[in-house]
């Protein structure tokens, strides 16, 4: 990522200014920090939610970016950071949003609250590489010389609360409700705001900013929990979708942004199908070629293994469902 481009953050109003700003408010007490731009990824974006001199941030982001920020930002509400966080809350482990945690609870002593499924993800964040995404040995050396979001550069940190679907969380007079939502990873968790009617979407209703459905799944993730995730979220009248990855959406932007969702994930399953019923069978590898020629399915860019991995774990649901089954040595057929 080149510099100029890196440091160029759009302020709210819409002028482009050279020097990232610490905070700025989405509604009374809602707040985001923006990283730099990250390509595909877009800005990575870290929430602070502040209610009667307490703050809690939502997903700290990268260790340098906006995870350096954050206690600048929290400085810059009135508030102190050792003595005003309550708590640091990850919507899932992955490198993009929970490698600032060790840095921000080192220097705030915040406890940190985390699914348990993805607990182990933020204590050995090399566990990304090796366990979470499909890789032969080429693909998982150039990533750990990857400079991108996904980048595992970072020291791991130990979890102090691990958090339950239903429950609820408190700073000041907010509550968040924990909906485990489990498709983009095993222990990805989205947090509802009832009195603001806000969801902290973390990456399981888009993961990429400029196309709603383009998404990946780690090894661990779900479709079958995807889908009904976003059935389930769809349904709670949110006003307002807060992503980890760039721009709030308002209102009927936020009915639109579960429909483009749920179409780029059904749109990979059918495709897959087509593909199968085509090729009579077929491994990930022909099913990888296949979807880049067909260049109809909007897919990851930045790196192979989300699209191999995203396929592999549709296919699991798709065998769930009885649709497709596995013939041996990864290659797939259907049935009937
Ligand atoms: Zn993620």
């Amino acid at each position: 990522m080149d510099s100029l481009i890196d440091d160029i953050i759009i302020s709210v109003g819409g002028t482009p200014s050279t020097r990232p700003m610490a905070s700025a408010e989405i509604i009374p007490g809602i707040h985001v920090v923006r990283g730099k731009f990250a390509g595909e990824f877009g800005f990575i974006a870290s929430y602070l939610i502040v209610d009667e001199s307490e703050v809690l941030v939502i997903d700290p982001g990268t260790a340098g970016d906006p995870g350096d920020r954050l206690e600048k930002a929290i400085k810059n509400l009135g508030l102190d950071p050792k003595s005003d966080l309550v708590g640091i809350l990850c919507t899932h482990g992955h490198p993009d949003h929970a490698a600032g945690v060790g840095r921000l609870k080192k220097s705030t002593g915040a406890p940190v609250m985390i699914h348990k499924a993805d607990e182990e993800l933020l204590q050995t964040p090399a566990k990304f590489l090796n366990e979470r995404l499909m890789m032969d040995r080429a693909e998982r050396f150039s990533m750990k010389l990857d400079k991108g979001p996904l980048r595992v550069n970072y020291r791991g940190a130990e979890a102090d609360e691990l958090i339950t679907h239903g429950q609820n969380i408190s700073v000041g007079e907010t509550t968040l409700k924990v909906v485990h939502t489990g498709g983009h990873s095993a222990g990805h968790c989205v947090f509802y705001d009832v009195k603001n009617k806000a969801l902290f979407s973390g990456d399981e209703v888009n993961n990429f900013p400029n196309d709603p459905r383009k998404f990946y799944v780690d090894i661990s993730g779900s479709i079958v929990a995807k889908l009904a995730a976003l059935e389930v979220l769809s349904k709670l009248g949110a006003d307002h979708l807060f992503p980890a990855h760039d721009t709030p959406h308002l209102f009927a932007d936020v009915r639109l942004q579960f429909e483009a969702v749920r179409d780029g994930v059904v749109h990979l399953q059918d495709t897959l199908l087509t593909l199968l019923s085509a090729r009579g069978d077929a491994d990930i590898e022909q099913f990888v070629f296949d979807i880049r020629q067909a260049r109809s399915v909007p897919i990851p860019q930045s790196y192979d293994a989300l699209l191999t991995t995203t396929i592999h774990v549709t296919l699991e649901g798709l065998k769930e469902a009885g649709l497709v089954r596995e013939l041996g040595n990864g290659v797939w057929t259907r049935v009937g």
